[in-house]
């Protein structure tokens, strides 16, 4: 068995410590709220010792701090992997799926620059980031694209093959149905991310199971 990671085949015991859900680069301004009225003021600048309170209370109320892949975001993510790499770190599980705009050279780039493995998944991320055309693809479809990224190449880079599926959200009931069918098909690993209401994550799993999604750590996969 081998992991796909964004420069190649690596065997397990290669991975060294891992990280299992990070985002390296992310599109996230479709999540920007707005501030209430009366602090608004505190949240037209980038951090400051008088507005970061503001913005730790009201994260996604900040234009400056939900980019997450700008050059300067870009910059701190190689400090911080750099910095993972020396205290030991080995691998990093990267859950940018569709919907949040995926950028494997980005994560090439890291790895390279680093020695830290980057393993890139593939589906789709929650409704609120896709398009009309994302939002309408059948599961047979769904299922498709993710057997292509996870045994030929990525379709936005076919040179690297996603390593695991995730993160999956409940945007739609069919996305977690063709992630079971996959898992089921080659035993890869699986990330959900459940939103808030506190009942959806037992709703993914009853879905994800009966479309033959395995729970346990399937050893005998062919991944
Ligand atoms: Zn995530």
């Amino acid at each position: 068995m081998k992991v796909h990671t964004v420069l190649g085949a690596v065997l397990p015991s290669d991975l060294g410590r891992t990280l299992t859900h990070e985002h390296l680069s992310m599109e996230f301004n479709n999540f920007y709220r707005k501030p209430p009225n009366q602090i608004a003021h505190r949240f037209q600048s980038g951090f400051t010792l008088e507005n970061v309170g503001y913005i730790r209370q009201y994260p996604y109320s900040s234009k400056f701090n939900i980019v997450m892949n700008d050059d300067h975001s870009k910059h701190a993510v190689y400090n911080d992997v750099g910095v993972f790499k020396e205290l030991g770190g080995g691998t990093i599980v990267e859950n940018t799926t569709i919907g949040l705009n995926r950028d494997i050279n980005f994560y090439k780039s890291v790895s390279e620059k680093t020695g830290v493995h980057v393993v890139a998944g593939t589906g789709h991320y929650i409704a609120d980031v896709q398009n009309d055309t994302t939002l309408d693809i059948k599961t047979e479809d769904l299922y498709n694209l993710m057997l292509t990224e996870l045994t030929e190449g990525c379709i936005d880079n076919p040179i690297v093959k996603a390593g695991f599926v995730g993160e999956i959200a409940n945007f739609e009931r069919r996305a977690i149905r063709a992630a079971g069918e996959i898992q089921a098909q080659l035993g890869c690993g699986i990330s959900f991310h459940p939103h808030r209401d506190p009942k959806a994550p037992f709703e993914i799993i009853r879905l994800y199971t009966e479309a033959g999604g395995r729970v346990n750590k399937a050893k005998d996969t062919v991944r």
